[in-house]
């Protein structure tokens, strides 16, 4: 692994890389007034740069468009070029901190698979747009502007990995994209913003408590491939044939977003037990929005052999299973990465 060195206060004019990799923030429509019928990543990075001319006066900005697609089509092949990306940039002593643009829908993965892999203190902060471009009160300027103030700050040092929208500052482990049309749609509804952008500066009053970066085990650095994993979705009349083709077509690891707490139904259990049975790794979350899916909660997870899912929702468990797989098989290995991020 590269040793990366601890960011030190930035005293010069920010030097930071503007990633693009598609999305609504990129996207246009036919006419001003529509913002559901449009095609996402359309713009490319220069287009999107020089409609924010006031960033000039934030930092000097590099950019480079490394994806085009709507963010539905991202898939961990792209994560992983994406987090040795980063990780390359920010090794450099002439980048404090990059900004990543990318479409909304997966947007809380790719944070929050960056919060578990950057190597550095240095501000990575992501952001996109509710609105396509082409709308009367588009959203990806402003956002796009507020999300390079705060990598620009010394504040943001430390802090992982930055979610910023609609003028707030939210922490990538607990944020959830909680609605499909509106601007305010990022929240971190359980624990709250880690801060806020008012104007040209940005004010925190909280700080991550899980694990991130550099305090964090994961190192993708000679990784190619990160294991498959599945989800299933728990549900009255739930049957086994949905978590067999998992087991059939070569998952890794299920994680089983069950109702409530996560319960398992009766119907699904011989199955959990089968394809525990075969060495895969099966991660209880809950289909609710919010809450704690606490371990021997509800469900006997060492009998069974389950691990509980801590807060994440189904999609974020699903990233950090993935990496968790990188290191061990182990169940209590497993337990102890969903208890540590
Ligand atoms: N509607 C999405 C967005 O807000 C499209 C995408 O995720 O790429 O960016």
């Amino acid at each position: 692994m590269n040793a990366v060195p601890l960011a030190a206060p930035v005293h010069h004019r920010p030097r930071l890389t503007l990633l693009a990799l598609g999305g609504t923030i990129a996207g246009k429509a036919s006419q001003s007034t529509i913002y559901a019928g449009y095609r996402a990543a359309v713009s490319d990075v220069s287009e999107i740069l020089s409609s924010v001319p006031e960033l000039a006066g934030v930092a000097d900005i590099q950019a480079n468009q490394i994806l085009q697609v709507a963010s539905q089509d991202m898939a961990s092949q792209h994560l992983l070029a994406l987090g040795k990306e980063v990780n390359r940039l920010l090794s450099r002593h002439d980048c404090d901190g990059v900004v990543i643009t990318q479409g909304t829908n997966t947007l809380e993965e790719t944070s929050y698979f960056l919060n578990l892999v950057v190597r550095s203190h240095k501000p990575v902060v992501v952001t996109g747009a509710m609105r396509p471009s082409t709308s009367l009160s588009a959203d990806g300027p402003m956002n796009l502007f507020r999300a390079t103030v705060v990598a620009a700050s010394p504040q943001a040092i430390g802090r992982g990995v930055m979610v910023v929208m609609n003028d707030q500052i939210l922490g990538a482990r607990d944020v959830h994209k909680t609605d499909t049309m509106t601007v305010d749609s990022f929240k971190s509804p359980l624990f709250g913003v880690m801060g806020m952008v008012v104007d040209n500066a940005c004010f925190f009053y909280r700080s991550a408590i899980r694990c991130h970066t550099l305090d964090s085990e994961f190192d993708i650095s000679d990784t190619q491939e990160l294991p498959k994993v599945d989800i299933v979705y728990g549900y009255q009349d739930d049957h086994r044939a949905l978590l067999d083709a998992c087991v059939a077509t070569g998952s890794k690891g299920i994680v089983l977003a069950g109702a409530g707490t996560a319960a398992i139904s009766a119907r699904l259990l011989p199955a959990v037990k089968d394809a525990i049975a075969a060495g895969i790794a099966v991660v209880r979350v809950s289909r609710s929005s919010l809450g704690l899916v606490g371990h021997n909660v509800e469900f006997d997870d060492d009998t069974y052999g389950t691990a509980s899912g801590d807060t994440l929702n189904p999609a974020k468990a699903r990233i950090l299973l993935m990496l968790a797989l990188t290191r061990s098989m182990n169940r209590s290995n497993i337990q102890a990465c969903f208890d540590r991020y």
